[in-house]
């Protein structure tokens, strides 16, 4: 019997390690309650937002504007189904569809249903437009991509711990290397009917396309007349400094995939874009779900497309993720040779730890230590990525705590360097 005083934090943990399947590994902080950039956990302790539920919580937690627009519709409806109409699906997918410039929207819940959704419609146009032969449709997709969970997206994920296991997988997808167009003409076919694809690779470690890629991709799906599909779940909607990451790229894809971010941190709300000329191939009966478009979630993500152009939020992240790129090179100069790269592009930022000296996990748990929540992807990428409301002062308190940790960490990495026994003669010729 543990006859000590256990923690709160120790308690809830062990709550759901206990009732709970076994499929994450969480850092160590048992949030309680949140408000903009801030969380505080059940001990009181208060951190910084520097991850924001991986772009789901763009607009800060909470935000008066998002909660007071939930607590509206709550006093109407909030599910009815597609089986009827409502008042709020139809304004939320008109302001999508002036945002993006694509004429139809069609909404989900997550954004793995949203990227499902694509790929039924790349699919069915692939046959019904282009003139694949049946069952032959082929998607293209980059290595290192992440696209959600399903058991179909995982077929084509190149990550081994997302696919050990949970074969066979859905056959059609083909695969090439992020940024080069050799490998997309080597993977093609004439059954390809779609490029699938994320402007920015985040789950690979916040990886940035090569100058032009993204251009010569445009132009290679328009001649091969391929649907270029983007997947923006997580790219989308102000994170990388523009609304949308492909507009860095100076194209306009054939569709795109969003989601995350648009629930407004507080709802699941995605969604599928695409002209009338390919979403078309979607007749009655053809797709749906349950909750897709209901009337809560659309309220919600109405209302959370109106913060982001009222605040400003996307011309703010262009600015302060210009600052937190900056003084995190700043860092990585002083703790040399700790930080190997800093990227990204708007507040999404990638550092990248050498493996050498410090495990991006390892970092993560001493940073949230010392208030500020980040994330590791994979073993060696720590990724930065706080609201879009975030403030210069939170942005230098976390790098700040961020600097002294890495100085410390950088401490006792010399000092065990230095101490490490030098082999005498004997040993070494022994
Ligand atoms: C998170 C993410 C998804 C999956 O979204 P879920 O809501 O977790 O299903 C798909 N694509 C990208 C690029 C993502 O970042």
């Amino acid at each position: 019997m543990d006859t000590g005083k256990r923690t709160l934090t120790q308690d809830y943990i062990g709550t759901e390690a206990r009732y709970g399947a076994r499929n994450y590994r969480p850092v160590p902080v048992v949030v309680d309650r949140a408000l903009d950039c801030l969380v505080w956990d059940v001990e009181g302790r208060e951190y910084v937002d520097m991850m924001s539920a991986y772009s789901a919580v763009s607009h800060g937690h909470l935000h008066p504007r998002l909660v007071a627009a939930a607590q509206r519709q709550l006093q109407k409806v909030a599910i009815t189904s597609r089986a009827y109409h409502g008042t709020t699906l139809g304004p939320f997918l008109h302001k999508l569809c002036a945002l993006t410039s694509f004429e139809r929207a069609l909404p989900m819940n997550t954004g793995a249903e949203a990227v499902e959704t694509a790929i039924k419609c790349a699919r069915r146009w692939g046959y019904r437009v282009k003139g694949v032969a049946p069952g032959q449709a082929e998607i293209l997709v980059a290595r290192q991509n992440f696209h959600g969970r399903t058991s179909t997206i995982i077929g084509f994920s190149s990550e081994p711990d997302y696919r050990d296991g949970f074969g066979p997988f859905a056959p059609g997808f083909r695969h090439f290397d992020f940024g080069d167009m050799d490998s997309v003409r080597a993977g093609a076919s004439p059954n390809t009917c779609a490029v699938l694809v994320e402007p920015i690779q985040g789950e690979a470690g916040v990886v940035l396309p090569p100058p032009g890629f993204f251009a010569q991709l445009r132009q290679w799906c328009t001649q091969n007349n391929v649907l270029l599909i983007i997947d923006e779940v997580q790219a989308g909607l102000g994170r990388t400094g523009r609304w949308f990451a492909f507009e860095h790229e100076g194209i306009r894809p054939d569709a795109l995939i969003l989601g995350k971010a648009l629930g407004g941190g507080l709802l699941p709300v995605s969604a599928f874009l695409a002209d009338s000329a390919v979403m078309n191939v979607f007749d009655p009966g053809s797709h749906g779900s349950t909750f897709g478009g209901n009337a809560l979630g659309a309220a919600v993500a109405l209302e959370a497309l109106q913060v982001i152009e009222d605040e400003g939020l996307v011309q703010r992240s262009a600015e302060l993720g210009e600052y937190l790129i900056a003084r995190l090179r700043e860092v990585q100069a002083a703790v040399q040779p700790l930080v190997r790269a800093v990227r990204g592009r708007g507040l999404w930022v990638g550092v990248d730890i050498a493996p050498a000296h410090a495990s991006a996990r390892e970092l993560v748990e001493s940073l949230a230590a010392r208030g500020v929540l980040s994330k590791e992807t994979h073993e060696t990428v720590i990724r930065f990525a706080p609201p879009l409301t975030i403030t210069r002062a939170l942005i230098d308190r976390a790098v700040d705590a961020f600097l002294h940790m890495a100085l410390e960490k950088r401490r006792t990495f010399a000092i065990k360097s230095i101490a490490t026994p030098v082999p005498d003669r004997a040993t070494e010729t022994a």
